[in-house]
């Protein structure tokens, strides 16, 4: 039996497509890919991959309707690869159900390394995940009945709402939570205050977690984008 992760990627530029596929290919996972929206997704019913790396502007239909697709009958890993152009895209994939996304041109180091982080994770969470009312990752703990936190034994003291805004995240593990979908969680809305009430909710998490400014143990601050919860970097 073939236990290699199958990863499809849909593209339409087709130098990017050769370049991501060849990275793929080169860390042995095997790759089926698409350059249209429509191929994409008969790709997706009939392959079933592992993961979807889904560029949002597709020439046939927006990738983030694809995604909606995929959606309706599968929780797969998406990551997606947008342009600068597409920020807005992103954001709305986000929280459309996307796992993750890199802006192009990226990187190949870091491409591969997210897409390793998001198999894994999704691994991790299918074996682990919400085990008797307690989640673990790493240092962390959190006992969802009890409503604490800890770190290794140390149960650190969270207000309600920030203990919601970790418990989100960690039900959501390794997967990118933006500011909107955090906020509507928590609060209930979303509004031109809420990403300023969440950011000092979290910079006072990071105090109490002992992070020094611009250390992303345990979560992750996506620039302009929202927040995810992991175990390294
Ligand atoms: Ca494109």
């Amino acid at each position: 039996m073939n236990n290699r992760y199958k990863i499809l990627i849909i593209e339409d530029e087709a130098n990017i497509l050769r370049f991501v596929a060849a990275l793929l290919q080169a860390e042995d996972y095997f790759v089926i890919t698409a350059d249209t929206a429509e191929k994409g997704l008969l790709m997706f019913t009939s392959h079933r991959p592992d993961l979807v790396v889904l560029d949002l502007g597709l020439p046939d239909h927006d990738g983030t309707l694809l995604l909606q697709d995929i959606r309706k009958t599968s929780p797969v890993p998406v990551m997606v690869l947008s342009a600068r152009s597409e920020e807005k895209d992103k954001v709305e994939a986000l929280d459309m159900g996307a796992n993750d996304y890199v802006t192009k041109p990226f990187g190949s180091r870091e491409f591969v390394a997210r897409v390793r982080s998001i198999l894994r994770f999704n691994r991790h969470c299918a074996e682990e995940g919400k085990l008797g009312g307690k989640f673990t990752a790493g240092e962390m703990t959190i006992d969802y009945d009890a409503r604490k936190f800890y770190i290794q034994d140390n149960e650190i003291k969270l207000t309600q709402t920030e203990f919601n805004i970790m418990a989100l995240l960690s039900e959501h593990f390794g997967k990118v939570l933006t500011y909107s979908a955090i906020s509507k969680e928590i609060w209930g809305y979303f509004d031109s205050g809420s990403t300023k009430k969440l950011q000092v909710n979290m910079a006072n998490i990071r105090k109490k977690l002992s992070l020094k400014p611009g250390e992303n143990k345990f979560i992750f601050n996506e620039l302009g984008v929202g927040y995810r919860m992991h175990t390294d970097v």
